[in-house]
């Protein structure tokens, strides 16, 4: 999260006119902003609340697709791609994207892109679409939540205790075993957090929170690719780390997921998005699969705009965060948040 000082350098240059200076050079050339978003949800004011910074709250997400609207031609991610690569003399093009298929894409997000009509792009994990099982971090979280004592756990290897009747505890442990997690040495994160969660069973038997988020299921995903304004992309199968997949796991992963959700949800599927960003190395091992599948496009985990000459397998995009201040959006749509990091 950006520090106060950081905060109030935006603020001045959003209101002194600076960042309006940066959005209209934006709007003078052809480039491509993909946002990236995970989900919409109202905050709930627990001080333990990792969803915090992934959703951004309803308010917000209005507003900024308000704005978005105003200053950009927003299209689906695959018709922007193409447009881009097509007519050098497009304008600046924005689409708006959400990984993971969380369930409030539907509930809260859909609604909103309907009433302001913009279109948008929902990526899917299949194996985790249809709510059978939860993903490994809000399984994680719920636990950390729902658990309220003093707690010695192996993480990593090494024996900790965390206090969790505190928020400082739950966040210790969360962060221990959301990194124990990303570590798995095959690439499944859910496998390496289970010895934490079964360690963590006896505590956490509480009731369960209502607040407990799960991905959509399949028929809240046909209900997305229904909409007029809505496209399907694939998030592969089992969102798990693919530079430690072999090679026949990795084509599965990039081509069974596509087929699922056109077999099911009855619609084509162009896009795909790479989970957890992954390594510029590792991308290259997927190249051939994701043409093999006729994907039109990906797009990494790295930040910043596209302009027409991006492979297309490679794009950037704009993550837009819950914590986000309103001049750190415009920010980061105009580049000068990019640029203000640059110089450090
Ligand atoms: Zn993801």
């Amino acid at each position: 999260m950006p520090n106060a000082f950081y905060r109030l350098l935006l603020r001045t240059a959003y209101h002194t006119g600076v960042t309006a200076r940066f959005l209209r050079a934006r709007r003078r050339e052809p480039s491509l902003t993909v946002l990236y978003y995970h989900g919409v949800r109202a905050p709930t004011g627990d001080p333990f609340d990792p969803s915090q910074e992934r959703l951004v709250t309803p308010e917000a997400f209005q507003r900024q697709l308000q704005f978005v609207k105003l200053h950009f031609t927003v299209l689906p991610l695959h018709e922007a791609v193409s447009l881009l690569r097509e007519d050098s003399s497009c304008g600046p093009l924005l689409a708006v994207t959400f990984d993971d298929g969380d369930a409030t894409v539907l509930s809260e997000g859909l609604p909103l892109l309907e009433a302001e009509r913009v279109p948008f792009t929902a990526f899917l994990p299949t194996a985790l679409t249809g709510g059978k099982e939860e993903p490994w971090w809000a399984r994680l979280e719920e636990a950390v939540r729902a658990c309220n004592q003093s707690v010695t756990l192996e993480v990593s290897g090494r024996s900790s205790t965390y206090d969790l009747r505190h928020p400082a505890g739950k966040w210790q442990l969360y962060h221990d075993a959301y990194n124990a997690a990303m570590a798995a040495p095959d690439g499944r994160c859910e496998h390496a957090l289970q010895p934490v969660l079964a360690q963590m069973a006896g505590a956490a038997a509480g009731p369960r929170n209502g607040a407990v988020r799960t991905l959509v299921p399949w028929e809240g995903a046909k209900a997305l690719a229904r909409s007029p304004l809505g496209d399907l992309g694939s998030h592969t199968v089992h969102h798990w780390v693919l530079s430690r997949l072999d090679a026949k796991t990795l084509r599965q992963e990039v081509l069974d997921s596509k087929q699922e959700i056109e077999e099911r949800a009855g619609v084509r599927v162009f896009s795909f998005s790479y989970p957890y960003g992954e390594r510029a190395s590792e991308r290259v091992r997927l190249r051939e699969y994701l043409a093999e599948a006729r994907y039109h496009c990906a797009i990494t985990g790295e930040q910043g705009f596209n302009r027409h000459t991006q492979d297309p397998y490679e794009l950037r995009r704009v993550s837009v965060l819950g914590t986000d201040t309103w001049p750190l959006f415009v920010a980061k749509l105009t580049g000068l948040d990019a640029l203000l990091r640059r110089a450090g």
